[in-house]
């Protein structure tokens, strides 16, 4: 049976009276008319019999012995299953006081004695269907206050809304908390004081319902901003749906909406992920292609020129290699910091974007300046770019010059599309690097010929090597007391199919650049050795000694001193017969594996001198670091002898230097007579200069020399 409905004609009746009588007679009436009767002649009996059986109506006397009428009344409407069940009580027919007692004990209605049996059976079926239509009532009302308390918790927030006016009328609490507004402030308030248009839709939420409003629909999805009492702002989505009123038979909306900035902090964060650089937060290749593409599209309609600016950085990867990644890291951040001064700065620059300037991967950045009016402009910031550099950067306490290469465009003149400008960017930003470095080129046609040249260049290289077209010359190096050769130096030449031979310099730089320099270089030492073999079966120079030049890549391959010795073992050679030359770019481009790798071949026996010094970095600090045993003083500074008074005191200064870290010094490029007698003059034991001889083929050198 149901908690609070009874069954009106077969309801459980409990008959309370201690005069028998008056309980034989009741129970008759009362199961005649077909209820179940349960009679008890006191007080105490008849509320355990309403505890033990489910009990739909009490009829109870009021006068009884022990637990009296009015007090069993009490008692049973103290209980859970009491607190509504009908309970009639009987009195004397002109009893005020018992009426009065009965109703304040809790009882639902009264009947007086002496009983009228057919008014008792009516009043028992009236009671039993007035309370059913009570507790259908009380359940309903209970399902509401539960679904009001639903709503009033529910983490999403419901805003009722009367149809016509747009008034707020009832706000849940998620609502209400979110806003800062308490209900009766709140409901002052119209839709549009508080629901404004969402940034991304940007459509105004009346619009938004505008099919609501005039009926077409009875719900939609809607995206808003909310306007909180302290004047912040947050993102919404939901739907809004119309209800009828019953009360007041007027269409009421009721939106349900999602506070979604969470979500939108994710997503955020996401497309932070997939757009921006994690190390400088600047944007990455993908976005800022994206950007440079609106910027373009704008420019075209506006008539305006553009540039693209490609940077890289020239020396990174000796910070890199120095101090490890971290240090490069840091490195990179204050770059990124630096080249954004730049373009902020930038006076020239028509439309600051966050955006103009990109990370697009190891040391490349890329610069996109709008609202350019001629290349002037973009040489304005090149060169403050370049400026910049010059500071040196701190990094673990040590000063770093870092200089940069800068590749430009400009559109609509070098090209309209994105992916053209950008691969002319690279080409020109190429050629800077070839030039030296540290400056700026604007691309140009002939520079993109070249660029096809040298493709062109390089699959032939390729093919030179495969078909055998690499030779090496060799070129005396003099002690000049004896004017006697004291050694030889192994210098590359390819005799490009057959046409004549091309010179180390217009293909040592590409070959360095595609890797194929690693497996030339490799050809070099073994055919080095294969001809010092040969040269010494001839019974030629029992103390000969011939230098290979070693590039910066095959520094960084570890597997130089294994190609070294296997050369080495190939041909039975002692290591003394082999003179490795490096420059100081290449020492300097990998300073920790440089020196590992030099003190491995030191230590195996070779000689080890440094070439062409005075060229590069000319850091006289790191000399002493190097397990040298010849320093060649760059021909540059031969050629400036008696020219300029600073070539012969450098030259004066790099001798006296060099013999004080004992080292065998040679000028390179020795041509004139006063040159020599200069050199001489100095100190200088050695040379190598067409004054004496060429690089000659080993034909002539047998011929000459042996
Ligand atoms: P380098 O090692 O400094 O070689 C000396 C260069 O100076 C040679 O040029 C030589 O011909 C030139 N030279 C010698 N005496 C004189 C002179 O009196 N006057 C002038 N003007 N030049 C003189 P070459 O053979 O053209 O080689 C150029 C550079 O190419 C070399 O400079 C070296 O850095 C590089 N190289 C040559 N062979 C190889 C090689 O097998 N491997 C690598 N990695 N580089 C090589
Ligand atoms: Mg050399
Ligand atoms: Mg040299």
């Amino acid at each position: 049976m149901d908690n609070h409905l009874c069954d009106l004609s077969t309801a459980n009746v409990l008959v309370v009276d201690d005069d028998g009588t008056t309980c034989l007679l009741l129970e008759k009436t009362l199961s005649d008319a077909g209820f179940q009767v349960f009679t008890s002649s006191s007080g105490a009996e008849a509320f355990n019999l309403f505890l033990e059986n489910p009990i739909g109506l009490v009829i109870s006397d009021i006068l009884m012995p022990g637990k009296n009428g009015f007090e069993l009344c009490a008692d049973i409407r103290a209980t859970e299953q009491g607190r509504f069940l009908p309970i009639l009580m009987m009195t004397g027919s002109d009893d005020d006081n018992a009426v009065e007692g009965s109703f304040q004990a809790g009882a639902t209605d009264f009947i007086s004695k002496p009983i009228n049996h057919a008014v008792l059976v009516h009043r028992v079926r009236y009671m039993l269907r007035a309370n059913n239509t009570f507790m259908e009532w009380k359940k309903t009302e209970d399902q509401l206050s539960r679904l009001g308390r639903v709503l009033d918790n529910s983490s999403n927030e419901i805003l009722f809304l009367d149809g016509e006016t747009l008034g707020f009328t009832d706000l849940n609490n998620a609502a209400l908390s979110n806003l800062g507004f308490t209900k009766e402030e709140a409901t002052l308030l119209y839709l549009g004081d508080i629901v404004l248009a969402n940034t991304e839709v940007g459509v105004p939420i009346v619009d938004q319902l505008e099919s609501l409003i005039n009926g077409e629909s009875k719900a939609v999805r809607c995206a808003a901003s909310m306007l909180r009492k302290d004047g912040t702002f947050y993102p919404v989505e939901g739907y809004a749906y119309t209800s009828l009123n019953n009360h007041s038979g007027k269409v009421d909306i009721v939106c349900i909406f999602e506070d979604i900035t969470h979500r939108k902090q994710v997503e955020a964060r996401m497309q932070h992920l997939a757009y921006y650089d994690s190390l400088t937060n600047l944007p990455n290749r993908g976005l800022f292609i994206e950007n440079f593409k609106k910027v373009l599209a704008v420019s075209e309609r506006n008539d305006n020129q553009a540039a693209l600016l490609f940077v890289d950085l020239d020396n990174f990867k000796y910070v890199n290699d120095t101090l490890g990644h971290n240090a490069g890291d840091e490195l990179l951040c204050k770059i990124a910091k630096e080249l954004n001064n730049c373009i902020r700065s930038s006076d020239v620059v028509g439309l600051r974007s966050e955006h103009s300037l990109a990370r697009f991967g190891g040391d490349e950045f890329a610069i996109f300046l709008s609202h350019v009016t001629d290349e002037a402009d973009v040489i304005l910031v090149a060169e403050r770019i370049l400026e910049s550099m010059v500071t040196p950067i701190v990094i673990e306490s040590r000063e770093f010059v870092v200089t940069a290469s800068i590749g430009i465009v400009m559109f609509p003149e070098d090209g309209r599309d994105v992916d053209v400008l950008l691969r002319k960017a690279d080409i020109a930003m190429y050629e800077a690097k070839n030039r030296g470095r540290s400056g700026y080129q604007f691309y140009t046609d002939n520079i993109y010929a070249r660029t096809l040249d040298q493709m062109e260049l390089e699959k032939d290289l390729r093919q030179a090597v495969e078909r055998g077209e690499l030779l090496l010359h060799y070129q005396p190096k003099y002690e000049i007391s004896t004017a006697k050769p004291s050694g030889y130096e192994a210098l590359l030449r390819w005799n490009k199919k057959g046409e004549g031979l091309v010179p180390p310099m217009e293909f040592i730089p590409l070959a360095e650049e595609s890797n194929l320099i690693v497996s030339i270089g490799s050809w070099v030492i073994r055919e080095t050795c294969r001809q010092i073999r040969q040269w010494k079966e001839q019974g030629f120079g029992k103390a000969l000694v011939v230098a290979v030049n070693l590039s910066s890549k095959q520094m960084q391959d570890r597997m130089l001193v294994k190609v070294v010795t296997d050369a080495l073992d190939e041909f039975d050679l002692s290591p003394d017969c082999l003179e490795l030359e490096i420059t100081e770019t290449v020492m300097m481009e990998n300073m920790s594996t440089a020196l590992d790798v030099l003190r491995e071949l030191k230590a195996m026996g070779c000689r080890i001198s440094l070439d062409d010094f005075g060229s590069g970095f000319s850091s006289l600090n790191y000399l002493g670091q190097f397990p040298l045993d010849v320093l060649k003083i760059d021909k540059s500074f031969i050629s400036r002898i008696n020219i300029d008074g600073s070539g012969n005191s450098i030259i004066a200064a790099i001798v006296a230097m060099s013999k004080s870290l004992g080292l065998m010094v040679v000028a390179e490029g020795v041509e004139t007579e006063e040159q020599l007698a200069f050199i001489r003059e100095c100190g200088v034991e050695y040379l190598q200069g067409y004054i004496w001889s060429e690089p000659l083929s080993p034909d002539d050198i047998e011929k000459q020399f042996f």
